[in-house]
Parts: C-alpha cells; sequence; structure tokens
C-alpha cells in the first residue's frame, strides 16, 4: 500500500458519499502554496474538484477543528489523530455523530521537509483510526494500542518544565491549535481573577500551561498540533504530556479510542491515589 493507492480509495469513496447524497460536503488535504510542502485544508462540495484532494506525508494539520461548530453533514479524511479528537469532540456533545462521515486513513507518520517525524508522529501509537465509517488501510502500518495505557510512564522535572516555558512568549498559537482548546473565552484571558498580569513573568507563563495542562488532562490525543504551532520552540507537549501519561498509568485510558468508555476525569473512586504533580508524593 502506499499514499498513491490510499488517494486513488478516499478518492473514489469521496465521490461516491457526494453522488449518493450521504454528505453535504468533505473535509480534506489538498496542495497548498507554503514553502514547507504542507498540505492544507479543503471542502469539497462537487464531484468535479473531487481530484484537488491530496493525501500524503505532510497532511500535517489536524482537521478536526475544522468540524467545530458545523450543523451541515459532512465526511471527514481522518488521520488516527484526528479521529481521536472527533471521538473526544462527540463525547464532550460538541458534534452529532450522526452528521459526521469518518474516513479512517491509516496514518505511517508524518513528516517535515528533512524526512524528520513531525511532532508527535516519532512517538506515535495509534496509526489506525480507533473509529471510522470506513478505513482506508496502509500496511506500512503496524504499530497500535487498545483503550489501555501502555505502561510508559516517565516523570518529568519541574527544572526542564521551567526551561521550557522560559521560551514562550505567550502568544496561545499553541492554544489556537489545539482542537480541545475551544472555550470561548480562555481562563487565562478572564479578569476575575485576573490570571494575567501586564507583564508576562515566569508565574503566568506557568499559570497558563499549567491551567492547559489540567484542561487537557485525559482529553489530550497526542496530534502534536500544539507544539508544531510554536513558533518559539517550546515543547508543548513535554508539558501536556506529564498529565496524559498520568491518566494512563493511574486509570488505564487512553483518549479518544471508543465512544463508550466513561472518561477518566469524570469518575472518582475513593481509592483513587493522590499524587502531586511532577510526581510529589506529599499527600500519598
Ligand atoms: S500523531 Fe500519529 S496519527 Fe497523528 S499524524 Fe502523527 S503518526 Fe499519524
Ligand atoms: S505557542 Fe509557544 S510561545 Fe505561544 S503560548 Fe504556546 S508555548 Fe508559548
Ligand atoms: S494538547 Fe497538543 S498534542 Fe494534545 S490534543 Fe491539543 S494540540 Fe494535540
Amino acid at each position: 500500500m502506499s499514499f498513491d493507492k490510499q488517494i486513488s480509495e478516499i478518492r473514489a469513496l469521496c465521490r461516491k458519499l457526494l453522488d449518493e447524497d450521504k454528505t453535504d460536503v468533505i473535509l480534506a488535504y489538498t496542495d497548498g502554496d507554503l514553502d514547507d510542502g504542507s498540505l492544507i485544508p479543503i471542502f469539497v462540495r462537487s464531484a468535479e474538484d473531487i481530484w484537488k484532494i491530496k493525501w500524503g506525508d505532510r497532511c500535517w494539520q489536524n482537521l478536526a477543528p475544522y468540524l467545530h461548530g458545523r450543523e451541515d453533514r459532512v465526511a471527514i479524511v481522518a488521520k488516527p489523530c484526528d479521529a481521536r479528537a472527533i471521538v473526544q469532540y462527540v463525547i464532550e456533545n460538541q458534534l452529532d455523530r450522526g452528521k459526521i462521515f469518518i474516513i479512517g486513513v491509516d496514518c505511517p507518520g508524518m513528516t517535515d521537509a528533512d524526512g524528520d517525524p513531525r511532532p508527535g508522529c516519532g512517538e506515535c501509537t495509534v496509526r489506525v483510526a480507533p473509529e471510522y465509517d470506513k478505513r482506508i488501510e496502509d500496511d506500512r502500518v503496524a504499530i497500535q494500542v487498545t483503550n489501555q495505557g501502555d505502561g510508559t510512564f516517565d516523570r518529568r522535572s519541574l527544572d526542564r518544565f521551567k526551561e521550557e516555558i522560559d521560551k514562550c512568549i505567550l502568544c496561545y498559537s499553541c492554544r489556537q491549535a489545539c482542537y480541545g482548546c475551544y472555550c470561548k473565552s480562555c481562563f487565562i484571558e478572564r479578569d476575575t481573577p485576573d490570571w494575567q498580569p501586564a507583564e508576562i513573568d515566569a508565574g503566568t507563563k506557568m499559570a497558563f500551561h499549567l491551567g492547559r495542562a489540567m484542561h487537557l488532562a485525559g482529553r489530550c490525543v497526542e496530534c502534536g498540533a500544539c507544539e508544531a504551532a510554536c513558533a518559539s520552540g517550546v515543547n508543548v507537549r513535554y508539558i501536556i504530556s506529564d498529565a496524559t501519561d498520568f491518566i494512563e498509568e493511574e486509570y488505564g485510558f487512553k483518549t479518544g479510542m471508543d465512544f463508550d468508555t466513561t472518561q477518566a476525569m469524570l469518575t472518582n473512586k475513593l481509592d483513587d491515589r493522590e499524587v502531586g504533580f511532577f510526581g510529589g508524593t506529599e499527600h500519598e
């Protein structure tokens, strides 16, 4: 299997969906005019434009955020990480599952212009969309996990965290790129209490990143979009993944793998351990 074979199958399916009036629009990738060769989102509404749909190792963007707030019927070309975000949107009542057709495309991993893995792709263990209406297979894809944590828990350090946020200029691009940050009013921009003083200091940056990490706990689909969006070179996933790994290790929960598993952060058991951030155990 190859990208070319996959694109033939994707286009044939999209044509069928439009011909049979199974969807109002197709959300997919097409050629962009950016120097880095990355593909960009396209909305296709008629069969004559289907040739514009492309697929390859530069489909960097997570397309799921383009579904948020839509009410029409959409068929979406979804990488596994995009599909996991769609699952979360449905669970969080942000999308009507009945209106979304998930074209789950097996993903061998996205690469940058030098052929190196994009943020999130090198360590990605979910290469087949966990939920889909139609799967577009690729036999290069061999890695897959179930809805259980894989035990790769590795506590981050506070020093490294400080190093990362030192580079941050609080532009919020990471938040804007993340499927999961859809609040109309982000906590950091609310003025009661005033989280964000006029001067951008380490405390404000820490408040933003720790707050965002908490809001993404059990919701991060490990797509890497936040880190890819950061022009300051902050390893944003280093910060978020502490919470993600914690949820996997403590609760055996991996985000966006199915529509039915109870969300880790929606349950409370009396014997849940109390563990401090960055591995602190003072409350145990
Ligand atoms: S994070 Fe995984 S599914 Fe998403 S683009 Fe990278 S390899 Fe593909
Ligand atoms: S994109 Fe980078 S610089 Fe901007 S807020 Fe996020 S971590 Fe900070
Ligand atoms: S926090 Fe980053 S890696 Fe996680 S879902 Fe949001 S953009 Fe993707």
